[in-house]
């Protein structure tokens, strides 16, 4: 798809970012450039149009940027994941462990229902590790999670085969 090279160009890459040695992928000029932005957003919507998708999950904080457009092009809801203490009402959790320590995830009770089926979007897969929280999160409730889609892979951290069996779709491999 021609439109793919555009979204990867409109990607910058900051090095030693947050700290030494990581290769930052920063989405925000990706959002300056518009036809890169609304290519993005169409190419989800044309994979997951048709798909009988209830519930986009967008996790904290770049899937807020991604989610809610795919959402309304596909008519589904938008269910919020976020980092631990921010949602105001009743909560379920899950923990998830990163390079040092472990992390939480949250969603509201009654967000979602047994027997919908979602699909959760963030910008960049690393580890996997919070998409598989997140997948936790949503098949506890009986949530059929449809696919994992993300704007950026990063091949060489294998996240993907820490998603097992559950389909992973992305647009661009970062560096
Ligand atoms: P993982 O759990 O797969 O190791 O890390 C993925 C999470 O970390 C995502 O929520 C993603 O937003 C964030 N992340 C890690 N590295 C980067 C990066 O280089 N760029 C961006 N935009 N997000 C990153």
């Amino acid at each position: 798809d021609p439109r793919i090279q555009k979204i990867s160009s409109a990607i910058r890459v900051i090095p030693d970012f947050p700290k030494p040695g990581i290769m930052f992928q920063d989405i925000t000029t990706l959002l300056l450039d518009t036809k890169a932005f609304r290519d993005t957003i169409d190419l989800f919507v044309e994979r997951y149009k048709d798909k009988n998708i209830s519930v986009v999950a967008g996790i904290e904080a770049r899937g807020f940027i991604f989610g809610p457009p795919i959402a309304l092009a596909i008519g589904a809801k938008f269910v919020p994941m976020r980092k631990p203490n921010k949602l105001p009402g009743e909560v379920i959790s899950e923990e998830y462990s990163l390079e040092y320590g472990t992390d939480k995830m949250e969603m509201h009770v009654g967000a979602v229902e047994a027997g919908e089926r979602a699909l959760i979007i963030d910008d960049l897969i690393a580890t996997g590790g919070t998409l598989c929280a997140a997948i936790r999160l949503l098949e506890r409730v009986g949530v059929h999670v449809v696919e994992c889609a993300c704007v950026i892979e990063l091949p060489e951290l294998k996240g993907r085969d820490r998603l097992g069996d559950k389909p992973l779709f992305v647009l661009v491999d970062g560096a």
